[in-house]
């Protein structure tokens, strides 16, 4: 039997930043993670030499004095690893069949950058960049200030897609595209990266504007690995006698009212844990299903358990022969419509809408790539056939399906990167199971909890829950990525600590 102050349930970029603050301010905390390594959607794999990102292929705002630069200055991650700037003028291109468009970092240059293509369209872009600054300043947080009124209220009730299709000197966005038959509309360009947020008709503003704020801030790649901001989170805690626990699942959570110790945890294999505090950072939905039902109310329980979550995903982890290659130092959006408002909810019969190829890094001044990451949606129902299945024990079915799959995404990538197929060494494939069994998100998710304009209080997560001393954290409250989650544990550690308290020292740094 563990006795704790904190048990922290999943060691995801939220728990550790969790782990990371209160253990600084003396808190005796441990934190529990069911996969051998630990770091969620910060895990890496290698095979035969070449390592490969799992779920963090760029970050935004880490620029000097930038917003995550600032957070994690605080978390002692700068100074640990090294990052590597995308290309100013284009940290992602953004293609539609034959056209492609530059996303370029600093304002003026995202916004001088695109006038080339859209000369008409100066004033929708000054409309563009002045909401989406004006989004961020709502969000204080995302300055590292206090909240003081509700202005972001205002963004989360607006969609994301009328806000783009409104921009434009045409309005409807059916018309746009009819009218732009030789050449893509404004606003389909300013939402060809929307897989960042799995960009639907629910989208929020104000999480477009965040996500797009951020990269347009300063676009970096970790280089060598996201897997080193789990380590280096881990020696701090580890040094400021914090404890992280790896294959260990916790399945069941119960309450000790009158003991010293006001919760109980139980693992799938019997083991117990004890503490006064409890921070979840894995899925809400999945938590409650390990409480008994008298822990929270019938209403609360139902709301969340029904929230829908946000799509998956279907990866190619390419090894390519040495030379073979470039290094870009950008990501490249493809889509094979004008639309990405839709491409999240592909049907298997238009399977595969879009990609996302991305070149991992290694060194400084790559030239050639070593690893090539290539992602595209795939709803969970299209492996539900082998949802009873684990990892390496689902078949040759199974298998041909992967296949089958990675041939048809490779074709489709080909059309822009013929040869690749030629430089392609070895190739690992994941689907929306690979992640479910890795990170624990019900199906598989990309962003866990979808965001809907519609019903913004229905899909928000608060990070303190009605049972005193339970808490939640992660990319299910405020917002996925690794800044809405570096935000996230802020807010969640501010419900135990006092925010004002914890902003000062992280101000401070
Ligand atoms: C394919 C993909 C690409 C992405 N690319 C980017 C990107 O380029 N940039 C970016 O900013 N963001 C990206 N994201 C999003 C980002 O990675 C996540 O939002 C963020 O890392 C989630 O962190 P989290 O703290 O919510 O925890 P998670 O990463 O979800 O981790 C939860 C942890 O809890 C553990 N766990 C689950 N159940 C239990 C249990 N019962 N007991 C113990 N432990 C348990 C899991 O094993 C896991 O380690 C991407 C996500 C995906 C899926």
């Amino acid at each position: 039997m563990h006795k704790f102050d904190i048990v922290i349930i999943g060691s995801g970029l939220g728990g550790l930043l969790c782990g990371y603050i209160l253990s600084k301010e003396g808190f005796n905390v441990c934190i529990v993670e069911k996969q051998s390594q630990p770091g969620g959607n910060l895990q890496t794999f290698t095979r035969h030499g070449h390592k490969f990102e799992t779920g963090v292929h760029y970050i935004g705002s880490l620029g000097p004095n930038q917003t995550l630069a600032r957070y994690w200055s605080y978390f002692g991650l700068m100074d640990k690893i090294q990052f590597q700037q995308l290309d100013l003028d284009c940290f992602d291109r953004v293609a539609f069949n034959e056209e492609e468009f530059p996303i370029a970092q600093g304002f003026e240059n995202f916004a001088s950058q695109l006038l080339r293509y859209f000369p008409n369209e100066k004033q929708a872009l000054d409309d563009y960049i002045r909401t989406i600054q004006e989004v961020v300043s709502s969000f204080p947080l995302y300055n590292l200030e206090l909240p003081k009124d509700h202005r972001e209220h205002h963004y989360t009730t607006q969609s994301a897609f009328d806000f783009l299709q409104n921009l434009s000197r045409t309005p409807n966005f059916k018309l746009q595209i009819a009218n732009f038959k030789s050449q893509t509309p404004l606003s389909a360009v300013l939402a060809g990266n929307n897989y960042l947020y799995a960009g639907s008709h629910f989208s929020p503003l104000h999480v477009a504007s965040l996500i797009s704020h951020s990269f347009i801030s300063g676009a970096y790649r970790i280089m060598g690995g996201s897997d080193q901001v789990s380590q280096a989170l881990i020696a701090s805690i580890a040094s400021q006698g914090g404890t992280v626990i790896t294959r260990r699942e916790i399945s069941k959570i119960g309450q000790l009212p009158h003991l010293q110790q006001k919760f109980i945890l139980e693992t799938t294999t019997g083991e117990i844990f004890m503490s006064n505090m409890v921070i979840s950072n894995i899925h809400p939905a999945k938590t409650l299903t390990m409480m008994p039902p008298d822990m929270v109310r019938p209403a609360y329980h139902k709301r969340i358990v029904s929230l829908q979550n946000t799509t998956s995903s279907f990866i190619l982890y390419l090894s390519v022969k040495p030379g073979s290659f470039p290094y870009l130092n950008y990501n490249y959006y493809y889509h094979t419509s004008r639309d990405p408002w839709n491409e999240s909810a592909v049907s298997e019969k238009n399977w595969p809408e879009m990609f996302l190829l991305s070149t991992g890094c290694h060194i400084p001044d790559q030239k050639y790539a070593e690893t090539v990451t290539i992602l595209t949606y795939m709803r969970f129902d299209e492996v539900a056939g082998w949802e009873n299945t684990t990892i390496g024990r689902r078949g040759p079915e199974y298998q041909d399906f992967k296949n089958e799959k990675a041939e048809r995404l490779l074709q489709l990538v080909s059309l822009k990167f013929p040869g690749l197929s030629a430089a392609i060494d070895r190739m690992e494939i994941s689907t929306p199971l690979t992640y479910r069994d890795y990170t624990g998100t019900p199906d598989g998710s990309l962003y866990g909890i979808r965001k809907n304009f519609h019903e913004p209080l229905l899909t928000a997560v608060m990070p303190k829950t009605k049972i005193p001393d339970f808490y939640f954290t992660g990319q299910n409250i405020n917002l996925h990525g690794v800044l809405g989650v570096t935000i996230g544990s802020v807010v969640t550690c501010g419900e135990i600590l006092g925010l004002e308290y914890l902003l000062k020292k992280i101000q401070n740094g």
